[in-house]
């Protein structure tokens, strides 16, 4: 039987012995932990030599050039033999004789302490051992059950247990009572409705040979106590194991102020976000406890197919995850979002989504621009500009200048936009904006004619990851004049160059 145990080496000397590849490993695993490294070992392999050229924060690591001699160990508290088997028998024996503990890397013969595979969730950490028999075996555990373990719960739990750890304190409740107390508060957690609806923890006995997330029993063996259940009353009874769900989230324009108090909520208790290149890094943030894939557009190409996001969604569901599918502006408008709704309703995955603010009425807003305005405009139509095609039949059915036009993904083809409404009777002189970068710190705004739109005038420098909503019609005349850049109408030194670079540059 070994003791578990879990050192505090921070800015202690630890020996480790050996220069090879485990060596470095271990290495790795022993600055993480913030120990003091001396590295004994005739050469070393670069990855060993480069930490020791990057140990900035006062020497971390010391590598000393020879063969171990027993006078090495001489005041360190741990000793980690990574070497042939021969130098790890006589690491033991100096260690033996100095009372230290020895961990033999892959030599369990020659140690009396075994490093474990853990699984870490913030403050909370799963050791794993087969006391240094089994390393490999280990591993497997470790990936297992870090697949297993919720990862936004568990920190939610782990602040719940400190919270009410301070209560039993203060109010001396025995130790034996806290467990089910511990229990119970666990379970209120989820009983609440809005207490965001983390429905994932279920027992099942139904399941009981699938590695699902399981709920938390004071007991498990013991099956005459009414089962511990950690879930909401709504996924009570003989359900499939509903365990993890997907949010389409909406994210704002940029700018996380904008963001929904519910998409915050999402954020915060996600396991999984999947992004689009629209996303601010600042909004991403909120989700700490979340594994974040980039899935969107970049330089035109898609990182990941629609179909392998749906994929990923519905994999990461079903696993348990909480997944938050998060995507700029307003989930359905222009983004796809209604495919992934229908992908998951036909996967059978729960789901919901979080309206977000579209950049097609904030973009307007944050210019000053009302996309209604009494007397002047009493309907807008947000239409996509990506394809000269589909804009030519969705504002086809209104009379020119009838409403206001928002124009998504428009800013490459804003020119051949703005002619081709003209050619269709739209009046030349209609006011036109173009907002790029709304609610986002590089935010600019000009403000121009259609015609001047057509012949390419209304490009100005933007940086190579700007959006831009364009909006055309009357209202745009509304706005205060200090919404704009000074000068910008009439700035013609951008026309056609800075445009592509512009354009190629999105
Ligand atoms: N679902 C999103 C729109 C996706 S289409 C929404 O509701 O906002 C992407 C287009 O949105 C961009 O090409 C650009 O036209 C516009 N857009 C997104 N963010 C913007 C921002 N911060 N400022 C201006 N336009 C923006």
């Amino acid at each position: 039987m070994l003791l578990p145990l879990f050192l505090n080496i921070a800015g202690r000397r630890v020996v480790l012995v050996g220069g090879g590849p485990v060596a470095a490993a271990k290495l790795q695993q022993l600055i993480a932990a913030g120990a003091q490294v001396c590295v004994v070992s005739p050469d070393v392999v670069d990855e060993i030599a480069d930490a020791r050229a990057q140990g900035s924060e006062g020497d971390v690591v010391e590598i000393v050039s020879r063969e171990f001699v027993p006078a090495d160990l001489d005041g360190a508290w741990l000793v980690v033999a990574a070497a042939p088997p021969d130098v790890n028998r006589s690491v033991a024996a100096a260690a033996d004789e100095r009372r230290m503990f020895v961990n033999a890397v892959d030599d369990p013969a020659n140690a009396s302490a075994y490093l474990s595979g853990v699984v870490r969730r913030d403050d909370f950490t799963l050791a794993i051992s087969t006391s240094g028999e089994a390393p490999g075996l280990t591993a497997l555990l470790r990936q297992g059950l870090d697949e297993l373990l919720p990862r936004g719960d568990l920190a939610l739990w782990l602040k719940e247990a400190r919270r009410q750890r301070r209560i039993w304190r203060a109010e001396g409740v025995p130790m034996e009572q806290r467990r089910p107390l511990l229990l119970d508060a666990l379970n209120r957690l989820y009983g609440r409705p809005e207490a965001d609806e983390h429905v994932r923890l279920k027992p099942d006995a139904t399941h009981a040979g699938s590695p699902q997330p399981s709920a938390l029993s004071p007991d498990a063996t013991d099956a005459s106590r009414p089962q511990p259940s950690a879930l909401s009353p709504d996924v009570r009874g003989p359900v499939s194991p509903v365990v993890g769900r997907v949010s389409l989230v909406g994210a704002g324009p940029g700018d996380p102020a904008l963001l929904t108090r519910k998409a915050i909520a999402r954020l915060r208790a996600a396991d999984l976000v999947l992004y689009d290149a629209l996303i601010d890094e600042r909004v991403l943030r909120y989700a700490r406890h979340a594994q974040r894939f980039f899935v969107g557009k970049r330089a035109g190409r898609h990182a990941l197919t629609q179909e392998k996001i749906n994929a990923l969604m519905i994999r990461a569901a079903r696993r348990g995850r909480l997944v938050v599918r998060l995507k700029g502006g307003d989930p359905f408008v222009l983004g796809r979002g209604g495919e992934e709704a229908l992908a998951l309703a036909a996967a059978g995955v729960a789901h919901d989504v979080v309206p977000g603010i579209t950049s097609a009425i904030a973009a307007p807003a944050l210019a000053g621009i009302p996309v209604t305005h009494r007397g002047i405009a009493s309907a807008f139509l947000v239409v996509s500009g990506h394809d000269e095609q589909v804009f030519a039949t969705a504002t086809g059915g209104v009379m020119p200048n009838g409403v206001t036009l928002v124009v998504l993904m428009g800013i490459a083809r804003s020119a051949a936009l703005a002619a081709q409404l003209i050619d269709r009777g739209w009046k030349p002189g209609t006011p036109v904006a173009v907002v790029v970068d709304a609610s986002l710190p590089g935010q600019q705004a000009w403000r121009g004619r259609l015609d001047e739109l057509a012949a390419n005038r209304s490009v100005f420098v933007a940086g190579p990851a700007a959006l831009g909503t364009i909006i055309i019609g009357d209202v745009v005349a509304v706005a205060d004049a200090a919404f704009f850049s000074a000068g910008t109408t009439d700035t013609v030194r951008t026309s056609h160059s800075t445009e592509r670079a512009y354009v190629s540059r999105r």
